[in-house]
């Protein structure tokens, strides 16, 4: 059988994309991405053109089948994504369940992935993380999720995209309360790539007051709760409240 590698690609500069990631690439029979016109220009960017096959959120489970039939029969396939590592925050997943049922070796070809990128530059404790990826959409959910993180000792890891960034910070800010401290990483590894830290509240005053400070992609860090005075008292008032709601 074939196998599958798992390709990272950049995060903005092109010339994140390994060596032993273009060789890959070029030597499998075909390419599954995300995103066939995206990957289709990174690929002619470094004078490569393979086969490319659609890898989505709507088809990953009817394609995923197909593919592992492919590697059954010999053909060795890499999946990427758009940006990163697939797999976080991205699809792959099923692919890579149904090639490890079907024993077929699934091998990494590490590289960029903006959570670790992120963590590497924040000056944030380390050696403990959680990564929450994206926040739901909905704001009542998203209060909930960041609600039930406020006591989390561990640092967690957010990606938010522009258009919820102000929203996402002020209601971090409610939940963990606004001294938190916290790194907000915008546009790494690009042109204008920014890392801001500061306590929760002063971010979200500094992302208000800047719309540049607004633009591209974003991974927020913020601090694990410590055993302060803030975090016990915004837990205990989430729990009273919830309580509340089954109380007469
Ligand atoms: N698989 C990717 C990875 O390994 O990082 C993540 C894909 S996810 C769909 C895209 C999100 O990742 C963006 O909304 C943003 O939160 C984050 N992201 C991607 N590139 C980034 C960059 N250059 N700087 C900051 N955040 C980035």
């Amino acid at each position: 059988p074939g196998t599958l590698h798992i390709v990272a690609t950049p995060i903005g500069n092109l010339g994140d994309l390994s060596p032993r990631a273009l060789e890959t690439l070029r030597t499998v029979a075909a390419v599954c991405a995300e995103d066939t016109r995206h990957t289709r220009q990174l690929l002619s960017h470094f004078g490569l053109e393979r086969p490319l096959l659609a890898l989505h959120q709507h088809n990953e489970e009817q394609q995923a089948a197909q593919l592992v039939a492919r590697l059954q029969a010999g053909d060795s396939l890499a999946l990427v994504s758009d940006a990163g590592t697939p797999l976080v925050s991205d699809p792959g997943f099923r692919l890579v369940r149904a090639a490890r049922a079907a024993a077929i070796k699934v091998s990494p070809v590490p590289g960029a992935c903006a959570a670790i990128a992120a963590l590497s530059v924040a000056g944030l404790a380390s050696d403990r993380f959680a990564f929450e990826g994206f926040l739901p959409a909905k704001a009542s959910a998203r209060r909930e999720r960041l609600g039930k993180l406020a006591a989390e000792p561990r640092t967690l890891l957010f990606y938010e995209s522009a258009h919820r960034i102000e929203e996402a910070l002020d209601d971090m800010a409610a939940a963990f309360g606004g001294a938190r401290a916290a790194v907000l990483a915008r546009e790494l590894t690009k042109l204008f790539e920014t890392v801001l830290d500061g306590p929760l509240e002063a971010l979200a005053a500094q992302v208000k007051a800047d719309p540049n400070q607004r633009k591209g992609e974003f991974v927020v860090i913020v601090e694990g709760a410590g055993d302060d005075a803030d975090a016990k008292v915004i837990e205990g008032k989430r729990l009273y409240a919830k309580l509340s709601e089954h109380l007469p």
